[in-house]
């Protein structure tokens, strides 16, 4: 229900206030990305009424139908889901932001066609902050390579990085891989890159990434309610007037 939706933002922003004081961040250091995927245009649009401008997506297939939609909105779009060559031309052409980039051939598509009528792409790096095999990130040992060579790219703007670690219930396990990215940011900023970004924590785990320097929380469950399960429920796009989405 979407009337919930707007007292769950107010939890959760209250729960980013608590947290700012209790582990003595500066007021308003801690922005809230609203992860939308899966999720109609109408819900957008409830949740923006609230004051919430930034919004989060994965699956492209979704996300260009509802960017299109919402054009007049003042919108801030992240892209947060696995990119792939054949299709970092939309996110170039739709996005405001990539948190999700991990490969140096993916930054140099996105910084080729990114549109020159548009400010360069605002781009995190994805740490696989574990070390999974299975998971998407740099491993950290590649990271500073990495980093310096999306820093050098015109039409990017490397602004930080980005963990999806395993969710853990007990808050000091939660906070570890939160710690060890935080670790690796100073050291790039270290290094003489400007960065001011660490998005870490999602709606289990957004204290403990806020206790260790969090600047961007990314909520979905939190705001949205709980997330259909299995398949993505697409039928929402045939209500949108938008046509085949192209790709490359
Ligand atoms: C889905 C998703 C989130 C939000 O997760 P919730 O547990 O629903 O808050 C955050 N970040 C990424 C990369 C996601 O895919």
């Amino acid at each position: 229900m979407i009337s919930d939706a707007i007292t769950r933002i107010k939890t959760v922003r209250k729960r980013i206030a608590e947290a700012t004081r209790r582990f003595s961040r500066s007021p308003g250091s801690i922005r809230l990305l609203a992860v939308s995927k899966t999720r109609p245009v109408e819900d957008i649009v409830t949740v923006f009424n609230t004051g919430q401008t930034c919004f989060g997506e994965n699956y492209l297939q979704e996300a260009v139908p509802k960017i299109e939609a919402l054009r007049d909105y003042p919108l801030e779009w992240h892209f947060i889901g696995p990119l792939q060559s054949n299709k970092t031309r939309l996110v170039a052409e739709n996005f405001d932001w990539v948190q999700s980039l991990d490969k140096l051939k993916h930054a140099q598509r996105l910084n080729a066609q990114r549109p020159k009528n548009l400010p360069p792409l605002n781009v995190c790096i994805q740490v696989n902050i574990s070390g999974e095999t299975q998971k998407s990130g740099v491993h950290l040992t590649d990271l500073p390579t990495l980093a310096q060579a999306i820093g050098e790219l015109p039409r990017l703007r490397l602004r930080g990085l980005m963990t999806l670690p395993t969710l853990r219930h007990d808050f000091e396990q939660q906070r570890i891989p939160f710690r060890a990215l935080r670790i690796a940011y100073f050291k790039l900023q270290d290094s003489g890159l400007v960065l001011d970004t660490l998005s870490m924590g999602m709606t289990g785990d957004m204290e403990a990434a806020i206790a260790e320097a969090a600047t961007f929380v990314r909520i979905g469950t939190g705001i949205f309610g709980e997330r259909e399960s299995g398949v993505q429920d697409l039928s929402w796009t045939s209500k949108l007037k938008f046509g085949q989405i192209t790709e490359n």
